[in-house]
Formats: C-alpha cells, structure tokens, sequence
C-alpha cells in the first residue's frame, strides 16, 4: 500500500489526510506549528471543522493517521508528499513563497527515494515554475493537484469531491495518482500542470465575478425598487447561468478567494495580460460592504457615539476562520467614524478578540444585541434565524436591522416592529 505523507496541516491538509485514510491508506501529517500536531494527537481540532474531530479520532485508533514531530522520518517514509502548506500574498497581491520553497529546499536535500511531490496547495504559473525549479532532481516527480474544498464542510468535500483535477507532465506522477485516486468516484481529469493551474484560478474567479455581479445589480435594485431575490430567481432559472452563488450581499470573504483574485490580477499584470473582468470583481468586493454604512447613516445620521452591534465575524456561517473576513473590515471603518461596536459570533469570538480591539465580543448574542441602536448581520450563520427576536427587538434602544446577507425574512422582522434593510431588497 502506498505511504502517503502531508505537509502543512490546516483546513486542506487536515481534510485531505483524513478523506485519505478513511479510504484505508496509512498517511503521516507533519506541520511546522508543533502546537497543532501535539493536538492532533490528542484528537483535538485546534479550528472548527465539521465532522473532523471524529473522523480523527477513528483513524487514530485505527493507527493509520500518524502525526508526526519529524520531518525527516515522515519523508523518508513516503511515496506520495502532498504539500498542502498555506500560499498567503503580500499587501500588493504579490506570492509570499517563503513556507512552501523552503519546504522544498529541505525536500530536496532529505528525499532520496523515488517519491511523487502533489501541490495541493494554490499556486500560480510563476509560482509553479519556482518550485519546480528547486525540486528538479531525478527522484522527485512532480504534478500539481488544486483543491476546490469549502471550509465548513471541508471533510465532505474531500471525501466526494466535485472533481480530482491533476496536472503533470510526468508519467510516473501520472500513474501512481490515477492508482491513488481510483478510490474516488469522482470525475477526474487529468491534464498538463499550467492547464491544472489555470483552472483552479479560472474557477476561483468565475465565482468571484457571479457575486460581485449579483451584488452590482442588487444596488439597482436598491435604487429603483426592485426585489433581488425575484431577479436572481429569474436569472438562475436559466440553466446556462444557474442558481448558485447569485446571493446578493455584502461581498465575498475568505482565505482563498480575495487572495487568489488579487494574486492572479498581480501575476498577470507581470506578464503583460490586463484581466479586466476579474480587476472589475475585486473592485466592486472591495466597496461593497460600505452599502451597509450608508444605509446605518440613512437611518441613524452620524455613526459617532452610536451602538451598533455586528452579527458575525468569520467570513462565512460554519467556519472559526476570520482569514478576509469583511465583518472585520466593516468593524474597523465603524470606529474609525465613532460608532461604539458590540460583536457576536458563534465559532471565531475568541479568534477575534486576540485580534480586534475596543469591541465587546461574545458568542451569546443577547448581551450584544442589548441596547444598540442596530443590528447588522455580516455573517449568513443560519441559526441567526432561530434565535429569539422578539426579545433582541425588546432589549434594544433603536429597531433597525441591516441584513448585510440577505438572510432573514423581511415580512417578518417589519411584522416583529423592526425597520428592515437588506441588500437591494425592496
Ligand atoms: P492553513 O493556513 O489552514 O494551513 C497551512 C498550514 O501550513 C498551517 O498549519 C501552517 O502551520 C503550515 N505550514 C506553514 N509553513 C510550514 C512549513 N514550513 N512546514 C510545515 N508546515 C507549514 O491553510 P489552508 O486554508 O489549509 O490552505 C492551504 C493551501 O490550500 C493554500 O494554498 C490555499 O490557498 C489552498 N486552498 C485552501 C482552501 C480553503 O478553503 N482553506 C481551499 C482550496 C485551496
């Protein structure tokens, strides 16, 4: 059986390892941060994941998911490496490669077998070439295979992926993945490494562009008095276009889109291409959460000395992760004009309190919902839409709801006496 090792052990990595032993193959995790590995160990999750800590703990009493405290040990025992370490930007949308290329110097100098080195991390052309570059040598063969998994059901995702994309050149690679992942049913393509890499950032950004479009559009609605969600409906009806990702709101957040967007407008402005529709997306995501300061100004005046609690700070419902979240970035324009911000979430409060300040953060949303002058939801955490309104509208000095994702029902919040306000809804 193939011995399979991963590098870098946060959301991809995790899920990926563990979707593997569950298929019955013996995988060793090692990453940097030995804090996570101890806790690994323990079968403990140091991130939300849904489904994972279980999944953990039965692969560790099966003793096939082995985590490790040396890199050497993990891969001199291995036939597969897959590098799943993060792949942040710099402030201009620049790769920062220093994690990845320096696992790959140490790659270089420890791996003496015939080994297949998976990128499963996201990286771009120029990106791909530097890596090759350092890991040119005989024995390592390299294929480059991106990841399309969402946080929040990330072990799901691995485990039925939508597709297995592998790019390579090399026949070795070739074989021993198509071997690997003849245990999945999913469609699988494989293809040469650019066309691999192109594919992952196309993909990224055809979504990117489907909701700053959706959420352009539903600022018309705003303005003449049209339903958004009636439009989206009759534009999603069309199977050419489809239904998902047509939910207007207050711009995509994340560790992967607003990063691999930004890193292929920059990547490609280098090698001599303009992509216009996707420098449009990231333009319209990098304003759009201000349509929730305007309409608290149309209804509140000045922001200064106002209480306004913000539900939601990971960047999507189901997820700890604050990685781009824009209820951050909304918080911090909030106090710059004064606002007194009280802040709720359901997973990432600790996270946020080591990282925001002057806000009164919890993960009970009474206290914060208490005596503000509104409430804004930056978050689409479903269970907003179990908790008890009635009592929020009762402890609450004003009655103006800003539903920055379109997720509560407006007939029943102006039912309950509240003064609603979603995005480009009427
Ligand atoms: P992450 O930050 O959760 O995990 C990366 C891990 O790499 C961390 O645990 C870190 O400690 C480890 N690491 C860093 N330097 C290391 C080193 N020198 N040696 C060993 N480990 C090291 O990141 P992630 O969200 O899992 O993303 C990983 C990659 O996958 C990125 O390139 C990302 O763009 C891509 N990706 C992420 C998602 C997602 O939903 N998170 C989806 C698709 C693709």
């Amino acid at each position: 059986m193939m011995k399979i090792s991963i590098i870098g052990v946060g959301y991809v990595g995790l899920a990926t390892g563990i979707s593997l032993c569950l298929k019955g193959y013996t995988v060793s995790f090692y990453d940097s941060d030995q804090e996570k590995i101890k806790s690994f160990k323990r079968g403990k999750v140091p991130f939300a994941e849904e489904d994972i800590e279980e999944a953990i703990k039965e692969c560790l009493s099966n003793k096939n998911a082995i985590f490790a405290d040396n890199l050497k040990e993990v891969l001199e025992n291995s036939d597969i490496i897959f590098l799943c370490i993060g792949t942040p930007i710099l402030s201009k949308g620049e790769s920062d490669l220093t994690n990845i290329k320096n696992v790959c110097i140490e790659l270089r100098k420890l791996i003496k077998q015939e080994v297949v080195v998976n990128i499963k991390s996201t990286v771009n052309p120029g990106d791909y070439l530097e890596i090759k570059n350092l890991l040119n040598t005989k024995n390592i063969h390299l294929a480059v295979n991106p990841e399309f998994l969402r946080e929040g059901s990330a072990l799901q995702d691995a485990l039925h992926p939508t597709r297995i994309l592998v790019g390579t050149d090399d026949e070795y690679s070739k074989k021993i993945l198509k071997e690997l992942y003849s245990k999945f049913e999913s469609p699988k393509i494989f293809t040469d490494p650019m066309s691999a890499i192109i594919t992952k950032y196309a993909s990224n950004s055809f979504l990117a562009v489907k909701i700053s479009f959706i959420n352009e559009i539903a600022n018309i609605c705003d303005i003449v008095g049209a339903s958004i969600d009636d439009v989206s409906l009759g534009i999603g009806l069309d199977p050419r276009i489809g239904k998902d990702y047509l939910k207007a709101g207050i711009g995509y957040g994340g560790s992967c889109l607003p990063k691999d967007i930004k890193n292929i407008i920059k990547y490609s402005e280098k090698i001599g291409i303009s992509l216009d529709i996707i420098k449009a997306a990231n333009y319209v995501n990098e304003r759009q959460y201000k349509i929730v300061i305007e309409k608290l100004h149309k209804y509140l005046g000045s922001l200064n000395g106002k209480t306004i609690a913000i539900f939601g700070l990971s960047f999507k419902g189901g997820t700890d992760d604050l990685r781009g979240s824009i209820s951050l970035r909304l918080i911090e324009d909030l106090k710059r004009k004064g606002a007194l911000v009280k802040a709720h979430d359901y997973l990432s409060y600790e996270k946020a309190k080591k990282i925001t300040k002057d806000v009164f953060i919890s993960n009970d949303v009474y206290p914060v919902a208490k005596d503000s002058d509104t409430v804004v939801i930056a978050t689409d955490w479903k269970e907003y839409l179990q908790i008890d309104w009635k009592k929020i509208k009762e402890s609450m000095k004003g009655n103006l709801i800003v539903d920055g994702r379109n997720l509560l029902d407006p007939k029943l919040f102006k039912e309950l006496g509240f003064v609603y306000e979603g995005i480009g809804r009427k």
